[in-house]
């Protein structure tokens, strides 16, 4: 007779889950908590979560008291994210004194890296399960041994992981309206300062066949704001056996009917082609809305940071981008105290924000992250006069976002109607160029477009009338 234990199938895990928990639940629907700190990544990411654990029977809520299982998925860019996140964890140990069945769970980038899967095992044994980015769709396998085998489960993905695309997996949408699409994951750009390659791998592309069954599948589910996700989407395609272009791609999705806008972060800007520039021009549904980060106006920093371009470089693309799209609206990242920067250095950054007038930025402060090279770079800059820098450079980027809205007093902007506000009645929605417009309207057009003329300005928020019902 042979001894070998039978392989069990991903369907089987998932059932003998969804058993185990109705028993836990007395019979009841299990109650999940999905917490996601971080990027559009994440909460990618975190649907793809919550569409497993809702094939495993799990309904979802938002109070810990209710929950049978809370799992955050963290994020690793900031100290600070991390942090809180360490805080928000110990504060779970006094429900789970009062809930001992809960089942707590931690993964994303955070849980990647070595030092805090320790800290975690070693500070935090309350904790049940830790599993990494690599590995989400074994999350019915191991939620399975976590409630079977009476320990404690920690799983990272191996090298075979890190070069696996799972195509099919259950999404649960958060949304009806703006939907997110992964087209790529991982990174092999390794800017000094970043963590993502180390987090989340090397550039991995998924077949245009199976971007494009699932764009098609939200048109016609009526999504009408689709992103395409990616730490550098430019570089999409090249890693294929048949090497697509991210513009290509682009042209290919644009041709599906319907009426819907598209999205899609993150362009590098060495990657930034003219062709990708021409595509949005060209494009019927894609937004004149291009965030290209820039990170420093500064040449040495740009050069520290191993970005790959330089301030003249970045300009002379955006230059282009604004000859062929006029209503372009340009968004950013910038880092401020990057080690070594120096007050004229982040001068430049300054004159260069003053020069693109971007719509809006987001602004970091540099926070060093273990196993980076940056993290070991001397940084002499204090941080209260890096604070300063950072003020400095967020009121230069409020005076131009205000001029820019401003500019856009008069006008009609077609917006994607997202809401209506219970208190006020008022409606919300979003430009092309991703500015948000709040707005007297009719509620009926929530999930559609409306024309809407702007009639004021408050800083970077919009305000209108609805001329289209
Ligand atoms: S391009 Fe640079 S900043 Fe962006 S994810 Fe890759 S390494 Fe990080």
């Amino acid at each position: 007779m042979s001894d070998m234990i039978p392989v069990r199938t991903q369907e089987q895990y998932v059932r003998d889950v969804a058993e185990i928990m109705a028993i836990r639940a007395r019979g009841a629907a299990p109650k999940a908590l999905v917490h996601t700190y971080g990027c559009q990544q994440n909460v990618a990411d975190s649907e793809k979560i919550k569409g497993l654990l809702e094939q495993m029977g799990f309904s979802f809520t938002e109070k810990e008291e209710e929950a049978d299982l809370i799992l955050f998925n963290t994020c690793a860019v900031r100290e600070h994210a991390e942090d809180r996140v360490f805080g928000n964890v110990g504060a779970l140990k006094n429900v789970k004194r009062r809930h001992p069945s809960l089942i707590i769970a931690l993964c994303g980038c955070m849980t990647e890296q070595e030092h805090i899967a320790e800290k975690l095992r070693v500070s935090f044994p309350f904790v049940n399960l830790v599993f990494g980015t690599h590995v989400i769709h074994k999350l019915p396998e191991l939620l399975f041994s976590t409630l079977t085998d009476g320990h404690r489960v920690f799983a990272r993905g191996d090298d075979s992981e890190d070069r696996r695309i799972v195509e099919g997996l259950p999404v649960h949408r958060d949304g009806d309206i703006r939907a997110w699409l992964t087209v790529m994951y991982g990174c092999n750009n390794f800017c000094s300062y970043c963590i993502v390659p180390y987090v989340r791998g090397r550039e991995r592309s998924r077949a245009p066949e199976a971007i494009l069954s699932e764009f098609k599948g939200l048109v016609a589910a009526g999504y009408r704001d689709i992103t395409l996700l990616g730490q550098n989407v430019n570089s999409y395609g090249k890693t294929l056996e048949n090497p697509v272009s991210f513009a290509a791609l682009l042209r290919m999705l644009d041709e599906v009917p319907g009426d819907y806008r598209i999205r899609f972060m993150t362009s590098h800007p060495k990657d930034a082609t003219r062709e990708l520039i021409d595509t949005i021009a060209g494009g019927t549904h894609i937004s004149h809305h291009l965030h290209l980060p820039f990170q420093s106006g500064s040449d040495r920093v740009l050069r520290e940071m191993n970005r790959g371009y330089t301030s003249a470089q970045y300009l002379a693309l955006v230059d282009y981008a604004k000859r062929k799209i006029p209503d372009l609206s340009l968004t950013s990242d910038v880092i401020v105290g990057f080690p070594g920067e120096t007050y004229p250095e982040f001068q430049d950054t300054v004159s260069l924000i003053r020069q693109v007038e971007f719509t809006s930025l987001f602004t970091f402060l540099y926070s060093p992250r273990v196993g980076t090279r940056a993290a070991k770079m001397p940084d002499p800059v204090p941080a209260e006069e890096k604070s300063k820098w950072f003020r400095e450079l967020c009121a230069a980027q409020e005076e131009i976002a205000a001029r820019r809205c401003a500019a856009m007093v008069g006008t009609v902007q077609r917006v994607l109607v997202e809401e209506c506000r219970e208190k006020t009645g008022l409606l919300t929605g979003r430009t092309d160029g991703n500015v948000i417009v709040d707005f007297h309207g009719n509620p009926d057009s929530v999930g559609a477009f409306a024309d809407i003329k702007i009639t004021s300005a408050r800083n970077w928020i919009l305000a209108g009338e609805q001329i289209t019902k």
